[in-house]
């Protein structure tokens, strides 16, 4: 399958559905991400800054960059002024900086910014517990942001077969997402993500309410190495 097919099929497969495709082009050149782009795609995932702004650098500015991997409060100021959505955001101090840097640019559109909540049970080093995104939306250093808008969470589940496993954790996350839409978002039509499922388990997470399905080696081929 070429990758204008494989971003067609994608397209089928959530045309009926409220859900959304981010390709997640991390490790992929810029020639290859321009594929996906042809075949008419605009929102592209990748985890490292570095890599990010090079490929900003060189592909069309109507690509909506989305990071998916972890953020250092240092690094905020290197993709502040394009950036569409920050998906990791695992702590106030980050948030902070991000609407400070927003601010500094005077950015005319807020950047959107997603809780990442820790769904699975290994102890994976990102990502924060629903009580303590919690405790950012009741701060009132988040309540004087005006720079950044929270669209809503994303999660990582295990790396695992086990679908009841899958399901479980998809279900914490939404049930996650619904406590915090009804406590803080219910009048705020911005926050309404849910992002989860990637290559091997983006069917099960669309069934279990996903809005954003993650897809990197279904869309561009296994990575050379494990990223
Ligand atoms: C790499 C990555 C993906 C995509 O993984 P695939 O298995 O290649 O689909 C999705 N989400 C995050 C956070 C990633 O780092």
């Amino acid at each position: 399958m070429s990758i204008k097919n494989n971003i067609l099929y994608f397209d089928e497969q959530l045309r009926p559905t409220p859900c959304r495709l981010v390709a997640v082009s991390k490790t992929h050149p810029v020639e290859v991400i321009k594929e996906a782009y042809d075949a008419g795609h605009r929102l592209f995932g990748e985890n490292k800054v570095q890599e990010l702004i090079e490929k900003y650098a060189l592909l069309p500015h109507d690509i909506a960059w989305h990071l998916i991997g972890h953020l250092q409060t240092n690094k905020v100021k290197y993709i502040a002024e394009f950036i569409d959505t920050i998906q990791s955001v695992d702590s106030l101090k980050l948030l902070m900086e991000i609407n400070k840097r927003a601010e500094m640019l005077n950015r005319t559109t807020p950047i959107n910014c997603m809780f990442q909540i820790s769904i699975a049970d290994e102890a994976t080093k990102y990502g924060m517990t629903c009580q303590e995104a919690e405790a950012i939306l009741q701060s009132d250093a988040y309540r004087a942001m005006k720079y950044i808008r929270i669209t809503g969470v994303m999660g990582i589940a295990t790396n695992t077969e086990n679908e009841n496993k899958l399901r479980s954790e998809f279900r914490n996350l939404r049930a996650c997402f619904t406590r915090l839409k009804e406590t803080f978002f219910a009048a705020n039509d911005d926050f309404k993500e849910i992002s989860m499922g990637m290559t091997s388990d983006w069917q099960l997470a669309l069934e279990e309410g996903s809005t954003m399905i993650r897809v990197g080696s279904g869309i561009f081929g296994a990575r050379d190495y494990s990223n």
